[in-house]
């Protein structure tokens, strides 16, 4: 039971067989670690993993490099803490993401507990199929993937269906069902079709009345926020021992590979950690590519750290290690792609599954063509 059962999204319960050993998958509830579960990932990383732990672009905390012989030791680690589901169906159906800056009033986690309880009713849905909870303030999850969501509006809160502009106003103690019935829907509906928006771009539309927008914002920046200090993780990583130091306050996780620590109002003094707005690594992204990764043609992180100066504000750099994409599946200003001969493919203001702009480039020609390619227009 150690490798990935294709059509479900892995999880702890079903990990993923990669390059450098098994990767697990966690749903923390609410999308917060508490301190005692931060502190035992970080303790897992270190005993069991790579010795960091991962964020990807849904919040999900990843364990790397596992042998599959030390998996119940895990699980009886992680259960121990609140962080393993009973039945690996459950798991996979729990992909809700929390925006970070909820406050107490907006219930967000009682709201996210009941979400998933009432998933344990929901149809059977595409492995990427989720729900994103935007209570705060402002509804900021815009440009993170989601399928179902529930907003704020200037009249109160919304449920949406991606792909519509508009919502259906909901209390909150209804929100979950009707997410849940839309989520129906969806099932009944869908066709060929693996995620709500291509499905509403196909003409359909739900019984939802829908009359309002949602009140839209940015992505919170680095540094204090509300509900605590926003920092980030480069290319989503944290050493544990970095992780141990964070967790003296529960952390939220966010779709940006960055975390706000509860209650922390300056910028901690720990390293490995990208604390400044303007710091280029946020301008870059790449995904863990060889030999991590089996599917990688080739290495890609080291790249993109030397790189980064070279980006500009505003821009950005993605390197890949195959034409998946996983780092950064939509387009960006400029994308390389490994190649296994050690070159690189150069896609200009596309993903990197879109046909390359120059090819078979060697790594020392690349910053003079990402000048060439930034000066003008970007
Ligand atoms: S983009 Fe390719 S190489 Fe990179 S992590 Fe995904 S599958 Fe692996």
């Amino acid at each position: 039971m150690a490798g990935e059962v294709k059509g479900w999204c892995p999880g702890a319960r079903r990990p993923m067989e990669s390059g450098d050993g098994l990767i697990l998958r966690l749903r923390p509830h609410g999308g917060r670690l508490t301190p005692d579960q931060a502190q035992a990932l970080a303790d897992l990383a270190e005993t069991y993993g790579d010795g960091a732990i991962e964020l990807s672009a849904r919040a999900h905390p990843h364990l790397r490099g596992v042998r599959p012989e030390v998996l119940p030791e895990i699980h009886r680690i992680l259960a121990r803490h609140g962080l393993l589901d009973a039945e690996a169906d459950m798991e996979a159906r729990r992909n809700i993401l929390v925006a970070p800056l909820w406050r107490a009033e907006d219930h967000a986690l009682e709201m996210a507990a009941a979400l998933e309880a009432a998933l344990g009713e929901a149809p059977p849905l595409p492995a990427k199929f989720g729900f994103a909870l935007d209570l705060g303030p402002q509804a900021i999850l815009g440009g993170a993937s989601a399928d179902i969501r529930i907003e704020r509006s200037p009249e109160g809160l919304i449920l949406r269906a991606e792909g519509m502009a508009l919502g259906e106003p909901v209390s909150a103690e209804e929100a979950p069902a009707k997410a849940l019935a839309l989520a129906h829907w969806f099932a009944e509906n869908r066709g060929e079709a693996g995620r709500m928006a291509r499905l509403i771009g196909s003409g359909l539309r739900p019984p939802l009345a829908a009359a309002q927008t949602p009140l839209t914002a940015a992505p919170p920046g680095l540094g204090p926020q509300a509900p605590g200090f926003h920092l980030a993780f480069p290319f989503g990583r944290v050493e544990a021992e970095a992780l141990r130091s964070l967790a003296r306050a529960p952390l939220r996780l966010t779709p940006w590979r960055s975390a706000v620590v509860e209650g922390l109002r300056e910028a901690p003094d720990i390293p490995g950690l990208i604390l400044d707005p303007l710091d280029p690594l946020l301008r870059v992204s790449a995904c863990v590519g060889a030999p991590g990764c089996a599917s990688a043609e080739g290495a890609t992180r080291d790249l993109a750290r030397s790189l980064a100066a070279l980006v500009p504000q505003g821009a950005r750099l993605h390197v890949s290690g195959c034409a998946k994409g996983c780092a950064h599946p939509r387009p960006a200003e400029a994308t390389l792609l490994a190649r296994p001969d050690g070159r690189f493919d150069f896609i200009r203001d596309g993903s990197a599954k879109a046909p390359p702009h120059l090819t078979g480039l060697a790594s020392a020609e690349i910053p003079a063509i990402l000048r060439g390619s930034f000066a003008p227009s970007l």
